[in-house]
């Protein structure tokens, strides 16, 4: 993390602003009143980091590293704490939580009204199973980011976080949340081969931005839309060009990209003997991947952090706060946990699971005794996965997404006849793969839904090229019916606050 990517700086932007900013660069298909809530707390959020010794430079003037990532607002502000993780950590051991480490949640569990009463959980290297007794369940677990296969071959060579593989949202799905955005399939433009980012680290810098030609991109408001529009036009690939910096500024940005990004990027580049001060850096597309921070594929929630499932909320990634990033994932992580506190001091009588228990203990003990299957489990999220490029990373058609739908009933089905679970890391493998397989049929049906196209190249459909307002300005709910893939859709307009634009700045 080189930023807190929201924050409403006083002076600077306003929450009204930046809400207006997001529905733009949502093109509407948001709600304001979550993004609301999101953006009032940014500051006092930021304000809170600082107290916990959170880096947020200044120059010598006092002011933040403030960045404009959209074209009317400036809301970026520039971080530089790699220990940001261990201070977190460190803030929840003196709260005195009780942390499960290894430990991946699997099912939740609801009462005979639909009400949370637990979670079915797995420790993933000794297969022992827990049963967590609860009224209130926060789903914190990203997006899906081992979705689409990425040029690498590597399953786990991904831009997002590799065990991020959609079991929240499948865990809200299958609990009876409603999920929406699945049709907004994301990629993104980033260090070719080892799926980093440094885009704008580098570029509002001074780096200079090349395409294939040997043409500089205009980097004024760029996105990574257009970026990838260079791309489709067959003009990549595309560079960055930091040689006409000075030492100083090279070495800043180096030390954003190997402390606070990711170190194994100091390796990366020294592997391949690219020196930014002589070498440029060579971009390319990421595979396709579902993500509420960095777009509009999550868990719907309301301002409380609420789903439809009285007990279940949903923070970060994995929820419906459209594009919040790290300020969503803090700011309603704080929600949910506020919430689901008082809603736990509210509930006096103990809840009972329905069957769900003795059925997920039964499909653990199906998916044990599968031995003697032929195709080790990584073979088969590796077709999976391939199918997902095939058949729903843009640009899409009906016909393509209509095989997507066919071919993952199909995969479910041979999971039960032909997936090998050897071990417990097949087990949880197995686990993960039903999700990327759910996850793939939520994504081909939102976006077969969505007859037009929005959000491009995302949602890019070859036979609906344009988009249309007039019939499409709206939500397209998923949830379940009888079983994962029995996928039952409705609609719902985006909720609308009535904000007044205080002007650009
Ligand atoms: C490379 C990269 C750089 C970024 N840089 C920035 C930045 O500079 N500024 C910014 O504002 N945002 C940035 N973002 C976005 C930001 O990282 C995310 O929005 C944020 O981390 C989301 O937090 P989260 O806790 O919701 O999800 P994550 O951080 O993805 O955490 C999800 C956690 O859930 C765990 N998990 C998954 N499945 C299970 C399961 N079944 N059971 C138990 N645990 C499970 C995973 O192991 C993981 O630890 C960046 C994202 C990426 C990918």
């Amino acid at each position: 993390m080189d930023a807190l990517n929201i924050v409403t700086l006083p002076g600077v932007t306003s929450p009204e602003k930046y809400v207006l900013c997001n529905r733009e660069s949502s093109m509407g298909i948001v709600d304001d009143d979550v993004q609301y809530e999101m953006a009032k707390r940014s500051y006092p959020l930021m304000q809170k980091l600082l107290s916990w010794g959170i880096s947020f430079p200044v120059d010598e003037n006092g002011n933040y590293d403030l960045v404009r990532t959209h074209k009317k607002a400036r809301y970026l502000v520039g971080m530089d704490e790699p220990e940001l993780k261990t201070i977190l950590a460190g803030k929840m051991k003196a709260a005195g939580v009780k942390v499960l480490n290894r430990t991946m949640g699997a099912e939740v569990l609801t009462d005979s009204k639909g009400r949370v009463c637990g979670v079915m959980a797995m420790n993933v290297r000794t297969g022992e199973l827990l049963h967590v007794r609860t009224n209130a369940v926060i789903l914190t677990s990203g997006g899906a980011a081992r979705f689409g296969l990425p040029n690498n071959g590597n399953l786990y060579g991904v831009y997002d976080y590799p065990l991020n593989t959609g079991d929240g949202y499948c865990m809200a799905y299958r609990a009876g949340a409603e999920l929406s955005g699945f049709e907004y399939t994301m990629s993104f433009t980033i260090v070719k081969d080892v799926n980093i980012p440094l885009l704008y680290i580098t570029l509002t810098r001074g780096a200079e931005l090349y395409d294939g030609h040997g043409g500089t991109v205009d980097t004024d408001g760029i996105t990574i839309a257009k970026l990838q529009k260079v791309h489709m036009e067959g003009r990549s690939p595309l560079t960055i060009d930091m040689r006409h910096l000075s030492e100083k500024e090279v070495a800043y940005i180096e030390h954003i990209l190997f402390t606070c990004e990711r170190p194994a990027c100091k390796r990366f580049f020294e592997g391949r003997g690219v020196n930014f001060r002589d070498t440029t850096i060579e971009l390319w597309p990421t595979e396709t991947y579902l993500c509420g921070g960095h777009g509009l594929a999550g868990v719907r929630v309301n301002p409380k952090a609420e789903t439809k499932v009285p007990g279940l909320y949903s923070a970060g990634d994995n929820s419906l706060v459209a594009r919040g990033h790290l300020t969503g994932a803090f700011a309603f992580g704080e929600v949910a946990a506020e919430n689901a506190a008082q809603y736990c001091r509210s509930i006096d009588e103990s809840r009972v699971p329905s069957d769900k228990i003795d059925s997920f203990i039964a499909h653990i003990d199906k998916r044990l005794a599968q031995k003697n299957n032929k195709i080790p489990i990584e073979e088969c999220e590796f077709k999976i996965r391939r199918m997902i490029n095939d058949y729903i990373a843009p640009p899409k058609n009906q016909d393509k997404l209509d095989r997507a739908c066919k071919w993952m009933d199909q995969f479910y089905g041979e999971l039960d006849t032909m997936a090998k679970v050897a071990d417990v890391h097949d087990l949880f493998k197995i686990l993960e793969v039903e999700n990327i397989i759910t996850c793939a049929k939520l994504a081909a049906t939102a976006s077969n839904v969505r007859k037009e196209s929005r959000w491009i190249p995302w949602h890019y459909r070859t036979d609906y090229p344009n988009t249309d307002d007039a019939n499409w300005q709206k939500h397209i709910l998923l949830t379940m019916g009888k079983s994962p893939l029995d996928i039952q859709v409705s609609f719902k307009d985006p909720i609308r606050l009535d904000l007044v634009d205080p002007g650009d700045n």
